[in-house]
């Protein structure tokens, strides 16, 4: 299927940063913008099954987004690994199917009250992913991180830390 070719940078002008970036602002921003429901939840030991991060579509229309607990204590890479999420999202990628017990037993580990449908859609979720949506998502990442770096640059003035340095740091090969 052909579709427009994805621009982040488009996508952000018109939809915008919100004015401190971090991953909490990033999700209530795009979900608003959206017209979608986000809600962002820390999970311990996701990267043990080869993601930093991840999307789930709940059949109640919310849409979870998880960050491994080691990425979220950082600020920065929390942000960036939930701008690499909202980037799925903002894309329109679908979670094509295959089985990931890991995850879903992960799941209902962490979060034994959420919906059997939620957990039933993680086994629908990420591992799949062409290279293609994962590079689109990490485009829309990288986007929104430099931008961010760049306003806080520009708000700081040019004496301030590299944020750069800081907030372009690479998620070290995980995926999500
Ligand atoms: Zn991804």
């Amino acid at each position: 299927m052909e579709r427009d070719t994805f621009d982040p940078h488009r996508i952000l002008k018109q939809i915008g940063l919100p004015h401190l970036v971090t991953a909490e602002t990033l999700v209530d921003h795009f979900g608003a913008a959206l017209g979608r429901t986000i809600q962002l939840d820390v999970i311990t030991g996701l990267t043990r099954s080869g993601w930093c991060g991840l999307w789930v579509l709940g059949g109640d229309g919310i849409d979870y987004l998880f960050i491994d607990a080691g990425y979220a204590r950082i600020p920065a890479l929390k942000a960036q690994v939930a701008a690499h999420e909202l980037g799925h999202i903002v894309a329109g990628h679908d979670q094509s199917a295959t089985s990931e017990g890991n995850v879903i037993s992960l799941l209902q580990q962490s979060f034994p009250h959420l919906p059997p449908a939620v957990i039933a859609r993680a086994a629908a979720a990420r591992s799949t992913y062409d290279q293609p949506a994962e590079q689109e998502a990490e485009a829309f990442a990288t986007a929104v991180m430099s931008r961010a770096a760049a306003e806080a640059r520009r708000a700081s003035g040019a004496t301030g830390r590299r944020a750069e340095g800081v907030l372009g740091h690479p998620l070290g090969g995980g995926r999500g």
